[in-house]
């Protein structure tokens, strides 16, 4: 039996230890920040913003990169699982593989969020993103503004991003009323896989071979896509005749907006998203209640969500990006 002295100190480590324990979480958290893939430039920009937001919250974050792997992207999650973190914020790279793994966080306590890209079929606990419909709206928008008639050609995200569907989407709202009226014709469409640049350049130098070059837009859903596109143009000699859309604002890209190969990007102003997902993650492990804004149906549950709002981004109005301090003026300029 234990005497009455040792059952009190007992009782007394095992309070003090649980009390440290929740309140070590409420006050400092560990966030797992699962990113699919640092490799593509936006995303390092994610990261250091969140990085810094969470800091400043008292948060610690963990970050991993899947570098476009499903498998290493489960692995990673459930190595930040076993470090016991207390919330993980999840890039996706296949946005229908992780129902287990968001399983086990669950079992764990650890509350999930969905950063920039949906995870379907899931338990998660919010999603915050812009709205993707809307870029891929205003990416059609620029392009028929420049060319209300012709051939289009869609060159669609990753088929693993769920962000790919809803740019195709808001990219069909403005186009197909065009193709019904016969304004428009798509003759051709293709998901990227790995939103590789590589891809989207063999991509759009076989359909440029196929349509014997009459091709008068060419809807690039990101950046990165983009280039390889104007690469394949720039081949043909049809750089800045044939207007390609994009998003992120990646330098590389504001330089061709600037030169004149791109038609336009669409700025996300990164900060903003991380510094509020880094806010978002912090609240629900401290149980207060984030503040959202829409609600979208990931096929298990309809997800809180806070949709932010994607700009527009024209040769007119770069300098957006210096007064934002996206960019310095000089690393705009230079060659
Ligand atoms: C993001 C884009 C990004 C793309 C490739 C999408 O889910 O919304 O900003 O360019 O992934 O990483």
């Amino acid at each position: 039996m234990m005497n009455k002295k040792l059952k009190a100190a007992v009782l007394g480590a095992v309070l003090a230890m649980s009390t440290t324990l929740a309140f070590a979480d409420a006050k400092n958290p560990k966030i797992g920040f699962s990113i699919d893939d640092m490799r593509i430039e936006r995303w390092v920009r994610d990261r250091d913003y969140f990085n810094a937001e969470a800091e400043k919250l008292g948060a610690k974050v963990f970050v991993q990169s899947a570098d476009a792997s499903e498998q290493r992207q489960i692995a990673q999650i459930e190595n930040l699982i076993s470090r016991g973190v207390d919330v993980l914020v999840i890039v996706p790279f296949n946005a229908t593989v992780l129902n287990n793994a968001v399983r086990e966080a669950k079992k764990a306590k650890i509350k999930v969020v969905s950063y920039d890209r949906l995870i379907l079929n899931a338990d998660i606990d919010a999603y915050i993103s812009f709205d993707n419909t809307k870029v891929g709206e205003l990416q059609a928008q620029a392009l028929t503004a420049l060319k209300p008639k012709g051939n289009y050609y869609l060159l669609g995200g990753s088929p693993t991003d769920n962000n790919a569907k809803m740019l195709r989407e808001g990219q069909l709202k403005v186009l197909q009323p065009l193709v019904d009226k016969g304004d428009i014709k798509v003759v051709g469409k293709q998901w990227v896989k790995d939103w590789s640049a590589a891809e989207a350049m063999s991509i759009v130098e076989n359909a440029l071979t196929a349509n014997g070059n009459k091709i008068d837009a060419i809807v690039a859903s990101n950046d990165g896509t983009a280039g390889g596109a104007i690469q394949a143009l720039t081949s043909q000699k049809l750089a800045g005749k044939v207007p390609v859309s994009g998003q992120d604002a990646d330098l590389a890209a504001v330089k061709r907006v600037i030169g004149g190969t791109q038609a336009m990007t669409v700025y996300k102003p990164l900060k903003l998203i991380a510094a509020e997902a880094a806010r978002l993650s912090v609240q629900l492990v401290r149980n207060e209640k984030p503040a959202f804004n829409a609600s979208y149906d990931n096929g298990f549950k309809k997800v809180d969500t806070l949709l932010l709002k994607p700009i527009p981004l024209t040769k007119a109005n770069v300098n957006l990006l210096v007064d934002d301090g996206f960019y310095t003026k000089a690393q705009l300029t230079a060659n």
